[in-house]
């Protein structure tokens, strides 16, 4: 039987477009193994959202080169971010690669469209689903829309379709994914949106819960919020990423709102949904970004105390507007004590969040198993650990929250749903 191996990294796009691939070549009759030197089929599925990811890739690349050579036979393909419509300059690079092909698209090589939907055979509890592709926003630091072009969205019959199908074969909670889930659907001939989406996978039988991700802040319209508000399987939980707390640095980045307006959106969303859990991402060290503007992303995060940041700091995309128009003058050493002082920040308030929920109850979908405890997530996406003798995956459970910290929660089962 044939072997495959794919390597991935990057966001959940990536790891979504894996396991269908994973899954495809499966249904072709290859088997999965954990190393490229057994495969006769190696994929790399590519992130360059940062530098750092880029030179991952890059090296995983090189290390593959002396394997292709002694084994010209077995098939080495790069998809993801890294794969742009122009080819030339990666096949002139990596001329031992067969194939290159962009993110979400068919092995060239393997094109069988009678197999689709790409499915995964076994999905997790807890699965994601890309509802689009693209984005039109060209915000000035990111490299996607280049890579990933403009936003093309899937119809309504077609995801709740393949969530159906995904419910039949084990998936109780879905993750719906776009680069900005807040455009769904503008591209589609009777423009639906995120709302009537959502809508339309509440009433699927089997399916227990529904997230989505990324928003954004520009985007973002009270319709969705009255159906997160309304609809029982849409879990309290938005991703808002905000990037900076300073106008001045919001405009540079192109990102199409202020400071104010931001806040504004927010609290239209507790107002609403008053459990709701909001994470955020921010970059610090955006090229002159002065210690007055950090400050104010500190104040804004001190402020509205998010569930969770993602923080990063600044590098520079080639290809990117940023990269072309801005120097990326904030000395790394700074870049790095601006990036700590938030993390700190987040580490007192998520603690402060967390603590809160000791002796509570919460109800959590089980995902799988770390070292000998059970793991899984509230809606509002805490981790949360526990020991049980049972099988518990993939079951909605009870747990009596007894210990917490910033990153995760511990208890004990209290009921089986
Ligand atoms: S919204 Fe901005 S940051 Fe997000 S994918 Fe689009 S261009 Fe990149």
């Amino acid at each position: 039987m044939p072997q495959y191996y794919i390597w991935t990294i990057g966001c959940q796009m990536n790891k979504a477009e894996s396991e269908r691939l994973g899954s495809y070549l499966e249904q072709l009759g290859y088997q999965a193994t954990d190393t490229a030197e057994k495969a006769d089929t190696i994929v790399l599925n590519s992130c360059v959202v940062r530098q750092s990811a880029e030179n991952r890739v890059i090296n995983k690349l090189n290390a593959l080169k002396a394997l292709k050579k002694r084994q010209p036979e077995i098939t080495l393909a790069v998809t993801g971010c890294l794969v742009n419509s122009k080819t030339d300059q990666l096949k002139y690079n990596f001329p031992y690669v067969d194939y290159f092909f962009k993110p979400g698209d068919y092995p060239p090589w393997l094109s069988k469209p009678e197999l689709t939907p790409l499915l995964p055979r076994h999905p997790s509890p807890s699965t994601y689903v890309p509802v689009m592709q693209g984005c039109n926003n060209f915000c000035s630091y990111c490299i996607v829309p280049y890579r990933r072009g403009r936003e093309r969205s899937r119809t309504v019959s077609e995801i709740v379709c393949e969530i159906k199908e995904l419910v039949n074969r084990g998936a109780r909670e879905v993750t719906l994914l776009g680069q900005n889930v807040d455009s769904y659907g503008h591209d589609l001939p009777d423009k639906p949106d995120l709302a009537d989406l959502l809508g339309e996978l509440n009433a699927i039988d089997g399916l227990a819960r529904i997230r989505f991700l990324t928003n954004h802040p520009k985007d973002m319209r009270p319709k969705l919020i009255e159906a997160i508000a309304r609809l029982d399987k849409v879990c309290e939980q938005i991703s808002l990423p905000a990037q900076s707390g300073s106008d001045d640095i919001l405009e540079t980045m192109r990102r199409g709102y202020t400071v104010e307006q931001y806040r504004q959106l927010v609290a239209e969303i507790r107002n609403r949904i008053p459990e709701v859990a909001l994470s955020t991402d921010v970059i610090v060290g955006f090229p002159s970004e002065t210690e007055y503007q950090f400050q104010e992303t500190v104040n804004l995060l001190t402020e509205l105390r998010f569930d969770t940041v993602h923080v990063a700091a600044y590098s520079t995309r080639p290809g990117t507007m940023a990269a072309r128009k801005l120097e990326d003058n904030i000395p790394l050493t700074e870049k790095k004590k601006r990036l700590t002082e938030i993390e700190q920040l987040q580490e007192r308030i998520a603690t402060e969040i967390n603590a809160r929920l000791t002796g509570k109850t919460v109800e959590i979908l089980v995902e799988g198993k770390t070292k000998d405890k059970w793991r899984g997530r509230t809606r509002t996406d805490k981790l949360v650990f526990f020991s049980n003798d049972n099988n518990c995956l993939g079951q909605l459970i009870n747990i009596s929250v007894e210990k917490t910290s910033p990153w995760s929660l511990q208890g004990k089962a209290v009921k089986l749903k």
